[in-house]
């Protein structure tokens, strides 16, 4: 049985003790480590049978060969039967091109009037700046940031917030002088063929008064969507669909067949998960299968560990968070420290290494409309199709409410409470939201990919093989 060899339309480039594979196709790089480098070695030096590839790298275990070849096979760096069709959908550009003027699609309950509570100017960076609010600071009110400038801090918010007066550029140049991700915020923006959709990001403090205000008005929020539409035209401020999307790690579909499919699965994540599974095994078994993988000399990979994978994915969401936490009370982040500790502490717990005292909500309605509209927020938005694969990002938006219980149950174990408040979630879902985004964290979701697919994204049940988990 001739294993394929590698893609030749790759670049490669040295990275630490592996190679990192550019691929201008798909417009995609792939870090190999070193075992994976290995193999794409020597397949590419001709040793493309079992047989030859086992003699080439005796030190490799059979199941490990197998799951490395796998990992090939789904990263498309390998010229195979696969490949060779799905190769077909990178013909157009690369992100839907935008339509000029293109409306908003905003779903009704998602529409989010701000109450003014300031927490969306404390503890966080803000910008980038623009020049219509740069024209309206002083020097000493801005701060550098790489290419781009943010706005200063004083204490742990923004130089120009005040707790009572709110936002000082608001209040004297208007709305139109504020930073783009203030008046933005907390709403995703999200460029597709036909509209902008409009989605909600979970770092809001106080959603479901927003989302009640925002109910509000006659029609709702007209100077809003007004303001928003005019923002979604502005270049970098909302972010392209790809085309195609990719499913699950070698798994591509059209845009266009992707939008009705994805949407019509729904806001709920049960629902969600179990469509997403039967449409991916749909579109995999339309696909030229992987013979060569399937092969009697490799036998069938070792079954994963379920809670072992699950407790390592959380171990390494504590230790980067941990690290998080050092690294922003050594720069005198108070609120970041804080709130990297928290979730240190939350996915400890979460890892079984250290548990809670038993902690029930105290209102849990207003705890499963929070986590409703925080999903239907990143779903609304098309959030999973913007980051590696739907499939992952669906699982990181479930781990997301996972971790934002967890964490308002550390909060409440602090003060010695057996309950947890609405308030507590709104405040652990917003700590968890801004805590994953950061890059420690968001590398170790990355390094754990397979188990944020496997244990968020799959429908709930005993683990099965689902595309993309390979040990
Ligand atoms: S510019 Fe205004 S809205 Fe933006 S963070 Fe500062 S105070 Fe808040």
């Amino acid at each position: 049985m001739q294993i394929p060899p590698p893609r030749t339309d790759l670049a490669v480039h040295p990275n630490g003790d592996g190679v990192l594979l550019g691929d201008t196709v798909a417009g995609q790089q792939t870090a190999l480590g070193p075992q994976s480098t290995g193999v794409w070695m020597a397949l590419r030096d001709g040793h493309c049978t079992p047989a030859a590839l086992e003699a080439a790298l005796p030190d490799l275990p059979r199941a490990v060969l197998r799951a490395r070849i796998g990992q090939l096979a789904h990263a498309c760096v390998l010229d195979d039967a696969r490949w060779q069709v799905q190769r077909l959908l990178f013909r157009g550009p690369r992100a839907a091109p935008a339509a000029a003027g293109a409306p908003l699609r905003q779903p009704a309950a998602l529409r989010h009037q701000c109450v003014r509570c300031g927490s969306s100017c404390t503890g966080v960076a803000v910008g980038p700046i623009g020049p219509a609010t740069e024209a309206v600071l002083a020097p000493d009110q801005l701060r550098p940031a790489g290419a781009h400038q943010l706005m200063a801090r004083a204490a742990e918010a923004c130089v120009v917030y005040a707790p009572e007066a709110g936002c000082g550029i608001e209040r004297a140049h208007g709305r139109a002088a504020k930073p783009d991700p203030c008046r933005q915020f907390p709403l995703t923006l999200t460029q597709g063929p036909d509209v902008v959709r409009v989605g909600l990001s979970a770092e809001c403090r106080r959603l479901l008064a927003c989302l009640a205000a925002g109910a509000q008005g006659d029609p709702p929020g007209a100077a809003a969507q007004a303001e928003l539409a005019a923002l979604a035209q502005r270049p970098g401020v909302a972010v392209p669909l790809p085309d195609p999307v990719q499913l699950a790690p070698g798994l591509f579909v059209p845009l266009a067949e992707f939008l009705p499919h994805f949407e019509g699965l729904g806001v709920a994540l049960p629902g969600l998960r179990a469509g997403l599974a039967t449409w991916l095994d749909g579109v995999r078994l339309a696909l030229p299968d992987l013979p060569w993988l399937a092969a009697a000399p490799w036998g069938d990979p070792p079954a994963p560990v379920a809670d072992r994978a699950e407790a390592a994915l959380w171990r390494a969401i504590t230790a980067a968070a941990a690290e998080g936490a050092e690294d922003a009370a050594t720069a005198g982040q108070g609120w970041e420290a804080e709130r990297s500790a928290l979730v240190a502490r939350a996915a400890s717990h979460l890892a079984g290494d250290a548990p809670l005292p038993p902690i029930r909500p105290l209102e849990p309605d207003a705890d499963a409309a929070l986590e409703a509209a925080v999903v239907h927020g990143a779903l609304a938005g098309l959030e999973p199709v913007q980051r590696r694969d739907v499939l992952w990002g669906v699982g990181r938006v479930q781990l997301l409410t996972v971790l934002g219980r967890a964490v308002a149950q550390v909060r409440a174990a602090r003060v010695a409470r057996a309950f947890t408040t609405p308030q507590d979630l709104n405040d652990g879902l917003v700590v968890a939201s801004l805590t994953l985004r950061s890059p420690r964290v968001e590398q170790a979701l990355g390094e754990h990919a397979a188990t944020v697919r496997w244990r968020y994204a799959a429908p709930a049940g005993p683990w099965r093989p689902l595309y993309g988990f390979l040990p």
